[in-house]
């Protein structure tokens, strides 16, 4: 396994007794050029895993590997230099994640200068990284409001991939992207998967893309996993309720098939991620409840196929 993660927990404490539960006990494995895609609805938990698993955020506990090592709880200044150069992130909103006073030449080139690489070779790699990402040379001296939002993405790609890492988390890449936009990025991150061996975290809400690029899909709810299993099977046969009502109100991207479709939405309300309480945390919602479900929490499970659910369905 490239990435591992043990049980891996990040709570935030809000003041007051209160303790926010982002990330509760995540168990996952990813293998060597593999795509797990991590889905879930908006304050699932997603972002903060990817966070704290490249150790952007302190881990609360539990453990996470990188090529078999344990890394660290809380990462010094040296632990970020060192790997960063193995494990990089593709953030959300290329808006706001890009420096507006840097130039595409300093943003791109940051992770190299931290790492020491002369101006030359830094330049020399940067203009090899914007062709690579559809870009050009003369954009090294421009700004980012320069840019349109893919273009804006492409320079966020090309300053994850310049420093040639084997481990990427993709946080949300394309939701800030016109539709005709995210296809190009999605086949940009595709290529470069397949030519450079990458391993991706692809972290999204919308289900069918997630099918799309992924292997295996990964489906997160107030900070637990409830299902995980190769990407098409928990697509086209979701065994755990909500990834069924996920699957369910996940918009269709043929619009001949959206016209036709006959939407559900999740309802109850959200149970809150703040002093979690026992029992499955998707019983206020789900159609199947059982009175065990409130007192019981699910673990997650093998089932038959390479699945993993956590319901007590199973
Ligand atoms: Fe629904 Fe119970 Fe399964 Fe939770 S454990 S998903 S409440 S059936």
């Amino acid at each position: 396994m490239l990435v591992k993660t043990d049980s891996l927990k990040k709570h935030f404490y809000l003041g007051r007794g209160q303790t926010l539960h982002a990330v509760d006990g995540i168990s996952l494995n990813i293998a060597e050029n593999e795509i797990l895609g991590l889905v879930g609805e908006s304050g699932s938990g997603k972002s903060t895993f990817g966070k704290t698993l490249i150790g952007l955020h302190d881990k609360t506990s539990g453990d996470a590997f990188y090529q078999g090592e344990l890394l660290p709880k809380r990462f010094s200044a040296n632990d970020h230099l060192r790997f960063s150069r193995e494990m990089q992130m593709i953030f959300q909103d290329p808006y706001s994640s890009l420096n507006p006073r840097m130039t595409v030449l300093d943003i791109v080139s940051e992770g190299l200068r931290m790492q020491g690489i002369p101006d030359k070779d830094a330049i020399e790699r940067v203009a090899h990284w914007l062709g690579r990402v559809g870009l050009n040379v003369d954009h090294m001296s421009r700004y980012p409001h320069e840019f349109s939002g893919g273009q804006r993405q492409r320079i966020g790609i090309a300053r994850a991939m310049i420093i040639e890492p084997n481990f990427i988390v993709c946080d949300e890449p394309i939701s800030a992207l016109d539709v005709s936009v995210q296809a190009q990025v999605i086949n940009l991150l595709d290529e470069l998967k397949q030519s450079l061996g990458l391993t991706l975290l692809f972290i999204a809400h919308d289900l069918s893309m997630v099918r799309y690029v992924s292997d295996r899909m990964a489906v997160m709810y107030l900070g637990s996993l409830v299902e995980v299993g190769p990407a098409n099977e928990v697509f086209f046969e979701p065994k755990h309720p909500y990834t069924q009502l996920l699957v369910e109100s996940n918009p269709e991207p043929d619009p001949a098939t959206e016209r036709e479709r006959i939407y559900r939405t999740i309802d109850g309300e959200v149970t809150s991620p703040v002093n979690v309480r026992h029992g499955c945390r998707f019983a206020d919602r789900c159609p199947k409840v059982m009175d065990r479900c409130r007192v019981e929490t699910p673990e997650l499970i093998a089932t038959p196929n390479s699945r993993q659910v956590a319901c007590h369905l199973f």
